[in-house]
């Protein structure tokens, strides 16, 4: 262990500039060319590394990298994503920048840092001779957007896994995460009947008014103590003043922390009726991401890595995010997964977007211990 974070920290530099490498190459979910050459610069990457690289093809979406190294036992799943939030050209008004032990770029943090973290574990345990087990690697490219064109092949790798090991972004403080809300987003679509406001009144129906009630009552199912939460975040409708309003509809984002709290809200959601006369409702949408529910196995294999961590001279910490990732498909098919093992840093998706550079070091030999420590526990 100790021989694997003294590579790591002989090693820092080259984490650094692999983060720096993969930065400048922009990489928005929705633009292909980009997010491709992102890949191809993380496969060569890879290769060097020893793995044996195999692309995923997508026609609108960045081609996944999904990538092996052999090993003894049953494999680990390394999963994350290349893909960010920030269009190209982003890098002109918020360029990559070394601030004390900060490196402040898009992506840095979430999470390109996370892949170079990776590629710095599996180099150690190569360099040194170290035990581990087969690691399987998923980088994927539509994390972002809802993983439409990666889930399949997200799954059908955790379910061949021990376990899976996800390189996103650590909790403030280094923090992995054992719990992540599953999400999901309903659309709820009023139709009423148009009228004149001051001649027929009486004759329309108002799909406005109706919407109000409706959300009325969704917000009653939010309960924040428990971790379900409900949010109206856009609403649209109406015509003029004048007139009775024909349409209106509203866009939820909904939050829970159990299967069961999820199926709950999912079955309110398509049970709604319309409270007022000659009114409509159309509900569409659900979860999208189950919840990280932390399971015995999670908690087991927090565990694991807590040892890992003292044997390294730290305290590990555990918590729980409203955030999904894709840790949340592999946990939901009940394989162990461990979640935040990427940078320490802050600012996902914002402008102030950074890692801790210093941190780095320690986090490779954390994910290579682990890989290390479920090789013989395998
Ligand atoms: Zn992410």
């Amino acid at each position: 262990m100790r021989q694997l974070l003294d590579y790591c920290e002989s090693h820092a530099g080259t984490i650094v500039e692999t983060i720096e490498a993969l930065v400048r190459l922009e990489s928005p979910s929705t633009d292909k060319a980009a997010v491709d050459r992102c890949g191809r610069e993380i496969a060569g990457r890879l290769r060097a590394g020893g793995a044996r690289v195999e692309p995923l093809p997508r026609d609108a979406r960045g081609d996944h990298l999904d990538a092996r190294i052999d090993g003894t036992g049953k494999p680990v799943l390394l999963l994350g994503h290349f893909d960010t939030v920030w269009p190209v050209g982003t890098l002109e008004r918020m360029p990559l920048r070394r601030d004390g032990r900060r490196l402040h770029g898009p992506g840095t943090f979430d999470m390109k840092a996370g892949i170079a973290i990776a590629l710095a574990a599996i180099a150690a345990l190569r360099d040194t001779g170290t035990a581990h087990p087969p690691v399987h690697m998923l980088w994927t490219t539509d994390e972002e957007i809802g993983s439409g064109t990666s889930r399949d092949a997200i799954e059908a790798a955790a379910r061949e896994a021990a376990a899976v090991l996800v390189l996103e972004p650590a909790l403030p403080g280094g923090a992995l995460k054992t719990a992540r809300k599953g999400c999901g987003e309903f659309e709820i679509d009023v139709h009423g009947v148009a009228a004149h406001a001051g001649v027929d009144p009486g004759k329309g129906a108002s799909a406005i008014h109706e919407l109000a009630a409706q959300i009325a009552v969704i917000e009653q199912w939010q309960d924040l103590e428990r971790g379900v939460s409900v949010n109206v975040g856009a609403i649209e409708g109406g015509s003029r003043p004048n007139v009775v309003a024909e349409h209106a509809r509203a866009i939820v984002d909904v939050r829970a922390p159990t299967m069961a709290d999820a199926r709950t809200l999912d079955s309110r959601f398509r049970a709604l009726q319309p409270l007022r006369p000659g009114t409509r409702l159309t509900v569409r949408g659900g979860f999208e991401r189950p919840p990280l529910e932390r399971t015995p196995a999670v908690a087991h294999l927090f565990s694991i890595a807590r040892d890992v961590a003292s044997v390294l001279e730290r305290d590990l910490m555990e918590g729980a995010t409203g955030g999904g990732s894709d840790g949340n498909f592999t946990a939901a098919l009940g394989v162990p997964t461990l979640d935040g093992l990427g940078p320490v840093g802050d600012g996902a998706h914002a402008a102030h977007e950074h890692v801790d550079v210093e941190q780095l070091p320690w986090r490779a030999a954390l994910v290579a211990g682990l890989l290390h420590r479920l090789a013989s526990t395998a």
